[in-house]
């Protein structure tokens, strides 16, 4: 298909940055001990490899294999092996964003640690992805791959061939209106005859079956497929991959973050319980996070679920229960929350179990300015003296309000944990196995790394 009629307007490129193994580089930015030696990154509980450097895949450690499958592998080739950790890896991400955010305004976090980007139209494509690779690197220590093209598709075909190039880039922009010097620049169609048909976003497997009955086993088979043969398997969503593909742009860049739906907090313990103290001070926890997290977006909660479970593996007897509490009006106090989760625990607990699981989700998310009031607190209905009384218990909760709100900021200055409720436990014994975590250098005082004095 000829894309010489759209080319005559001027096109602004798509670039996928895709930070390479990011949690393992998150972990090396702070620890020197670990680079040039493989390196693991553990699940949530230290289960499964959820992240290898390259060392690690060179020694076939596979992604998702659990830990205890491995250990002897881990010791004879000496691999270092770090526990999960998302305040870490959060933060780090937040700094690639920012420093992208000065080559252009229009960016679009796909994911932790993946970024779309649309740049302007520029002759020195290769050029600017370059100085994005170099000014990543320099101001957060996260070695990143980019591929560009004139539509996400193509960028993130492209990012795949970035990641085995030494430059870490891969430009395969056609579009003539930009005159770029034809060195700098791949053949499009050589990339997408070595992309098998199954890499491409949005194929997976399910289509890549079919596609490969067909005959079609290469993104450029799959580019000049007849557009009715896709659009009847695969729908219009397959269609606009192939479009994609050709170059015509279906997936503009998504710039605001989509409202969510529900937030949960849930964990599996590092050991199993029936631990009446443990389980409540757990809910306790999970709840205060997950306000935490709605107060941050601005959010208030009109339901809240509580819910426990055995360990579906173990061959002890099984028992999963959960509970579900309206909060009228919708609210994000941690008070509240905390007080609803602990209710709702009451409800389902069953001293016979062991359990091994539990978690806290708040939904019916509303902004919290647009909460309505109820018009009956049941403070009113109380008869006289009311007025006072009303006004007390009004006071109270107003306080109780703004007094999660002056926990978050203390939080935020100070470190996660600093000021929290006790309900949510002090010692925490439950709390899941991390064994390996490295300390939160850049969001915990406590934990900044320290140069050692020379004398
Ligand atoms: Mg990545």
């Amino acid at each position: 298909m000829s894309s010489a009629n759209s080319a005559k307007r001027a096109h602004k490129p798509f670039a996928l940055v895709d930070c390479d193994n990011f949690y393992v580089s998150c972990e090396r930015v702070f620890a020197p001990k670990l680079r040039n030696r493989p390196v693991v990154v553990l699940s949530n509980n230290d289960g499964c490899i959820i992240s290898r450097s390259a060392e690690a895949k060179a020694l076939d450690i596979k992604m998702g294999a659990p830990l205890h499958h491995i250990t002897a592998l881990i010791k004879s080739a000496n691999v270092a092996v770090c526990s999960s950790n998302y305040a870490l890896y959060g933060d780090m991400s937040e700094r690639v964003k920012q420093t992208l955010k000065q080559f252009s305004p229009e960016i679009e976090m796909y994911s932790i640690d993946e970024a779309f980007l649309r740049l302007p139209a520029n002759p020195e494509l290769t050029l600017c992805a370059s100085d994005i690779h170099q000014r990543v690197l320099r101001w957060t220590g996260i070695p990143v791959s980019i591929g560009i093209g004139e539509t996400k598709t193509l960028a993130k075909v492209a990012s795949r061939i970035a990641k085995t190039s030494p430059s870490r880039v891969c430009n395969a922009f056609e579009q003539t209106s930009l005159e770029q010097t034809s060195l700098e620049r791949i053949d499009r169609d050589k990339l997408l005859a070595e992309t098998p048909v199954t890499k491409i976003w949005g194929i997976g497997k399910r289509h890549g079956t079919w596609l490969k009955a067909q005959g079609i086993t290469t993104a450029l088979q799959l580019r000049d497929i007849n557009d009715e043969q896709i659009r009847r398997r695969a729908g219009v969503l397959g269609l606009r991959t192939v479009w994609e593909l050709r170059g015509r742009s279906c997936l503009p860049l998504t710039m605001t973050i989509p409202t969510r739906k529900g937030v949960t907090c849930s964990r599996s313990f590092g050991r199993r319980t029936r631990n009446r103290e443990q389980l409540r001070e757990a809910l306790a926890t999970y709840a205060a996070r997950v306000g935490e997290k709605i107060r941050r977006d601005g959010s208030a909660a009109g339901a809240l679920t509580v819910f426990l479970m055995t360990n579906r593996f173990s061959n002890e007897p099984q028992y999963s229960k959960s509970a579900l509490l309206t909060i009228n009006p919708p609210s994000d106090d941690e008070k509240t929350l905390i007080q609803l989760a602990l209710a709702g625990f009451e409800r389902i607990y069953n001293a016979n179990y062991r359990y091994q699981k539990a978690g806290v989700t708040l939904t019916d998310l509303t902004p919290i300015n647009e909460v309505q009031t109820d018009l009956f607190p049941p403070s009113q209905t109380s008869r006289a003296p009311e007025k006072r009384e009303t006004n007390t218990t009004q006071n109270a909760a107003e306080h109780s309000k703004s007094l999660s709100h002056i926990l978050d900021s203390l939080n935020t200055t100070h470190g996660a944990g600093t000021i929290r409720y006790a309900a949510t436990g002090i010692d925490k014994p439950w709390r899941m196995r991390s064994n390996y975590r490295s300390p939160c250098y850049t969001t915990h005082w406590s934990d900044l790394p320290l140069i050692p004095t020379l004398y």
